[in-house]
């Protein structure tokens, strides 16, 4: 077996490493099988890493003294010392996760699992002034104090927008929702004692899709919120583009003479399907308008037949480019019951050229709270692959 403190170097294909190099990544390896495995033992890393046991011994030492790894008890003897139960420290370090809206501002704390430790909402309504970030950031800060946890192991915090952000996270470069286009991440910042970071809530939240869902790995995520949204994830990881952050499927035009969209065109998926223009349209709160849907109200249904008529328009012209898994999630979805899904997924494939009878959506697992996870996700993610 291989240990990594031999001082030659080592070939790995074309490519020379260096012990330092190989020790590195080792470290990496182990810190990963523990992480993914949950619970184990140091002789099931050595063996499942090919790792001499002295190597796994002085890995495992490092992380426990940076407080990384634990050990939790002992495995039942199968002869001979018991083997002791090695795991990841969930707690060793916390994200914080918060989620701007134009009324309210919601906040987790996750830990390295994405497990949410504590959650708070704040009914404070958006305005780009100082007045406003100074509250925002006092509420943060005394969130952040109330977990009595040291300082210096939580993450930071990453904050969702309503808008896009600039590809080095500075500034906002179009956010006509919050009005706040050209606001910097220092102007929050300022009032902020962690360092804060700033992402596009349709990207964060369809991160936490990807993040509580293992199984998907190309996806389109829809996010049917007051506003519309919608992200490609190709191999795991959102497509991130050129300038125009991740995605802003809401500007895609379905019709070139319909209603006018706060980007300035005409007729965009925004303006047929977000959940804004159902209400406008329902002259109604959602929440009753669904009530009537399902009560059979001849009215509302002609207004929500014609809503997943266009929305599956828009489906149809996302596959022609991207013939993916579909996730749909967002604010209306917790309104939505299982024939709503079936009329929307019977449209999509009458809307199609070509027969595709598997077609089917999947739902979001992380519902209205995918924004502000996904945010904590971003920086847990970070943490992870810098271990
Ligand atoms: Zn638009």
């Amino acid at each position: 077996m291989r240990g990594d403190t031999k001082q030659e170097t080592i070939l790995s294909g074309r490519d020379r490493l260096t012990p330092i190099e190989l020790k590195k990544i080792n470290h990496k390896k182990v810190y990963d099988y523990i992480y993914e495995t949950k619970l184990t033992s140091k002789v099931a890393i050595s063996k499942a890493l090919e790792l001499s046991l002295p190597t796994v011994t002085q890995h495992l030492s490092d992380f426990i003294d940076a407080g990384l790894v634990e050990k939790r008890g002992e495995y039942e003897s199968t002869g001979g010392r018991k083997p002791q139960i090695i795991r990841c420290n969930a707690l060793a370090r916390i994200s914080i996760g918060v989620e701007i809206l134009k009324e309210s501002v919601q906040i987790a704390a996750l830990d390295l699992y994405g497990t949410v430790l504590k959650e708070d909402e704040l009914a404070l309504r958006f305005s780009n002034t100082e007045p406003y970030y100074q509250q925002l950031g006092n509420w943060i800060n005394a969130f952040t104090h109330a977990l009595n946890y040291p300082t210096e192991n939580i993450l930071g915090v990453c904050i969702t927008i309503q808008g896009l952000v600039s590809s080095d996270g500075e500034t906002i470069t179009f956010s006509e929702i919050l009005h706040c286009t050209g606001a910097k991440r220092e102007t929050y910042q300022r009032h902020i004692e962690l360092p804060c970071h700033l992402i596009h809530d349709t990207e964060a939240a369809a991160l936490a899709e990807i993040w509580y869902n293992s199984g998907i790995e190309n996806a389109v995520y829809l996010a049917l919120n007051r506003n519309f949204g919608g992200v490609l994830i190709l191999n795991n990881h959102i497509l991130r583009g050129r300038e125009l952050s991740g995605g802003i499927i809401e500007h895609m035009c379905l019709s070139p003479d319909g209603p006018t969209c706060y980007c300035g065109k005409q007729g965009c998926i925004e303006t047929y399907c977000s959940a804004d223009s159902l209400k406008n349209a329902a002259h109604m709160e959602l929440p009753e308008f669904f009530e009537r849907v399902h009560g059979g109200d001849p009215r509302c249904n002609k207004l929500w037949r014609n809503y997943l008529r266009h929305l599956a328009i828009a489906v149809d012209n996302i596959r022609m480019i991207a013939d993916v898994d579909f996730i749909l999630g967002g604010f209306l979805i917790q309104f939505m019951n299982e024939a709503d899904i079936e009329l929307l997924t019977k449209y999509v494939k009458e809307q199609c050229a070509f027969e595709t009878p598997d077609f089917a959506f999947h739902i979001s697992r992380t519902g209205s709270k995918s924004a502000k996870l996904g945010a904590a996700i971003t920086l847990v993610e970070q943490f992870l692959a810098s271990v």
